[in-house]
């Protein structure tokens, strides 16, 4: 973000926030790239630190701040560092407010102490192995029996998917209703036919586990429900705009942070006797990447601002995510066209950057879904 959206406090925030993930999360980024998954005691650290769900209420150990810029520094920091392992944007921007809004007070003392302290690490679980743009189509089903619900069903792509406890599953509870049907489950470690598939191979994004769960006759008791049965479609698309803005709050970050490294690269490296910055392709190049950037800053941090005041639409959130993903990817790629070989080495930020930027336009709805909201919201 820049400066004059951030106030004095923001900037104490974000000082804190770095020093805190150079100590205690880059010296380990390799480690947990080579594991597939970060060291659980990363969750508890950053719990303690106050990085976690700054916006959950004081009783619970969050700080109350109602400001998505507190998230988005917590993403932008990590991305600019380099960190992509620990799931905490899913955490804070993702699954906070599900938890805000819908959890019961029961709920809430079993739970949101733990979630802000890092002790129990969540995840949800919409995407099936036939389905995900379609969420409509979901095969998951939950049967109320009695004092439970029977919960059977499989997904897959769920980030923290190894090291959740606590998972939001979407299920169909009653098939007949298509998306009217569908019901928010709380499933937690340990229940009886819930099982993890293995931690997925991804080309990106390597410290960071992902991995397919299968339900099984797990008995879901019912005040397992999160909000309303039969009310999951309608929670899930309310939810969208922030989940999307987070996105495009991580893509133009790792542009930022590409664009940075090449500056310095170009500078630097020679060809031809002289800096290869100073032929006009690549002051070009650099000029356009900056404009780019430039342009979508903007435009996300008057999201940003407008989700604040629960002003920003879906379709705006959309435009944002679609966009600013498309550019960060198009930037990233150009970038390391400038590196040469070395940017096809993995050693190099840049590399990694490339690798990681590809899945913003595919998770969190597709860029073509994007499209078709905005599209939508033009009465087409
Ligand atoms: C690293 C990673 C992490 C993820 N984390 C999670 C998670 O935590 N929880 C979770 O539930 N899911 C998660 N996902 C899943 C992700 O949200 C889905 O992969 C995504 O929504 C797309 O669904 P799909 O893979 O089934 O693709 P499909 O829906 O099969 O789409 C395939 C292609 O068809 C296009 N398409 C589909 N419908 C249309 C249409 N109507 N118009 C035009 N084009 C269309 C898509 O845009 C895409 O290009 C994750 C995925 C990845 C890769």
């Amino acid at each position: 973000m820049r400066d004059s959206i951030l106030t004095e406090e923001h900037l104490m925030f974000k000082e804190a926030v770095e020093a805190f993930f150079i100590k205690e999360a880059v010296p380990y980024a390799e480690k947990w790239e080579k594991d597939g998954v970060v060291d659980r005691d990363i969750w508890t650290k950053a719990g303690a630190m106050g990085i976690l769900c700054t916006d959950m209420p004081e009783a619970y150990g969050g700080m109350g701040l109602k400001d998505f810029r507190y998230n988005s520094i917590v993403t932008e920091v990590m991305i600019k560092l380099g960190v992509s392992g620990p799931g905490f944007v899913l955490q804070n921007d993702v699954m906070a407010p599900y938890f805000e809004r819908y959890f019961t007070p029961a709920q809430k003392d079993k739970w949101l102490s733990g979630i802000v302290s890092g002790e129990i690490i969540t995840a949800i679980a919409m995407t099936e192995p036939n389905t995900g743009s379609d969420l409509a189509g979901i095969t998951t089903t939950a049967v109320k029996k009695g004092d439970h619900y029977l919960l059977n069903g499989s997904k897959t792509y769920i980030t923290n998917g190894i090291l959740s406890d606590l998972v939001v599953v979407v299920a169909k509870t009653d098939a007949s209703e298509g998306h009217k049907g569908m019901t928010l489950l709380l499933v937690e470690r340990g229940m009886e036919g819930f099982e993890r598939g293995k931690n997925l191979d991804k080309i990106g994004l390597k410290a960071q586990d992902t991995a397919e769960m299968f339900f099984r006759d797990v008995k879901v008791p019912l005040e397992n429900v999160l909000g309303e049965e039969g009310r999951g479609f309608y929670y899930l698309m309310h939810n969208l705009p922030q989940e999307r803005l987070s996105i495009a709050v991580g893509a133009l970050a790792a542009a930022e942070r590409a664009l940075d490294d090449t500056l310095t690269y170009v500078k630097e490296r020679t060809a031809f006797g002289r800096p290869i910055g100073s032929f006009q392709n690549s002051r070009f190049k650099m000029a356009e990447m900056n404009t780019e950037i430039t342009i979508a800053r903007t435009f996300v941090d008057e999201c940003i601002m407008e989700l604040n005041e629960s002003k920003l639409s879906n379709e705006k959130a959309s435009m944002a995510k679609y966009w600013v993903t498309e550019m960060s990817g198009r930037v990233i790629d150009q970038c390391l066209q400038l590196y040469g070989g070395a940017g096809y080495m993995w050693e190099y930020p840049i590399a990694r950057a490339y690798a990681n930027a590809r899945v913003n336009r595919i998770f969190g709805g597709t860029n073509e879904i994007m499209k078709e909201i905005i599209g939508r919201s033009m009465g087409l």
